[in-house]
């Protein structure tokens, strides 16, 4: 039997799964993804990721015996010790045991945890963390994903929920309905739907400028739209960008009082506006943050992408056999 030493690292998402093979050092073997399929409450998922699993290994004259483990991310609320999936919207999986089911289609170790802790891991480990073992990670896309590393480990709290930082309450009075149930989160208002939806409440009103412009032209705007025209100095774009950035730089200088990371990592769809979010969101977080945590946090861009979520997991798979 081969010597069991490759990490498989899996992200589970609504509409694909991405998968990769990575030495132990977490260089990349092999990376592709296959679609998710939904249907029967996500029943098929853990059949179809052990088939292409099997299948690629096959390929590289490998099998399940290389893998040191299966390390799997999946967005919504998972008991990490039992690797038990309490609910995965997106997914369909309600009170299901996902390491249970996995681990008896491929007997290897499988080990999950929340994929925006997932995609934190990856960024301390191999991304814009650059090791560091204190970190946030926030990644603003369609809502607000977050994940703490404190002295390098993913912080869980009692009951997996730590990390919910697109949760934190930006607007306490009169905010707009989350997801979540609450109102006024930080990710109804710095999120890309977030920011899109500040755009459009002020184009009904304000009526002018190369934002207002391009919403006639497209019938539409998506958060990239709302950069590049805060960039080329547009008013109303310039009031979103500062309200999203004023919001997000008050929950993380809050967030860096109560746990002094090295670095905290933007990411997400929204994060590629780049320098030019960072330099709208500085004096913002240098406001809230003590003058200390100020002048020692590092912000930065995300720069795994799509792949810091599998490359999160294969940090799992690593951290759980080095602790065995
Ligand atoms: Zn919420």
């Amino acid at each position: 039997m081969a010597k069991a030493t490759w990490l498989a690292g899996v992200d589970v998402g609504g509409t694909t799964i991405k998968l990769a093979i990575f030495t132990e050092e977490g260089d990349f073997v092999k990376k592709w993804e296959v679609p998710t399929d939904t249907r029967d409450s996500g029943h098929n998922i853990p059949k179809d990721i052990a088939q292409t699993l099997h299948e690629t290994l096959q390929l590289m004259d490998a099998d399940f015996s290389f893998l040191k483990g299966i390390g799997v991310g999946a967005p919504g609320f998972i008991e990490v010790e039992t690797g038990f999936i309490y609910h995965a919207v997106n997914i369909g999986w309600k009170n299901y045991p996902l390491k249970e089911r996995l681990e008896k289609e491929t007997s290897v170790p499988v080990f999950a945890d929340n994929d925006a802790n997932l995609a934190a891991a990856g960024e301390m480990w191999k991304g814009a963390g650059n090791g560091a073992q204190n970190m946030l990670c926030v990644t603003l896309g369609t809502g607000v994903g977050g994940g703490i590393i404190s002295e390098g480990l993913v912080v869980h709290g009692a009951y997996g929920m730590a990390g919910e930082i697109g949760h934190i309450t930006s607007v306490p009075e009169g905010g707009t309905p989350c997801n979540c149930g609450k109102t006024g989160c930080l990710e109804t208002v710095s999120s890309a739907t977030g920011i899109v939806r500040l755009a459009m409440e002020k184009i009904q009103t304000q009526k002018e400028g190369a934002l207002y412009s391009l919403f006639n032209e497209k019938g539409t705007l998506t958060s990239k739209d709302v950069f590049d025209a805060a960039q080329q100095h547009d008013t109303i774009a310039l009031d979103v960008v500062h309200e999203a950035m004023y919001q997000l730089g008050l929950a993380i200088g809050n967030l860096a009082n109560s746990l002094n990371p090295n670095v905290i990592v933007i990411g997400g769809g929204v994060s590629r506006a780049g320098e030019y979010l960072l330099k709208a969101l500085h004096p913002h977080f240098n406001r809230f943050a003590l003058p200390k945590i100020a002048e020692e946090t590092t912000l930065r861009i995300a720069n795994l992408g799509n792949d810091a979520g599998v490359i999160g997991a294969a940090w799992l798979v690593k951290q759980n056999s080095m602790r065995r």
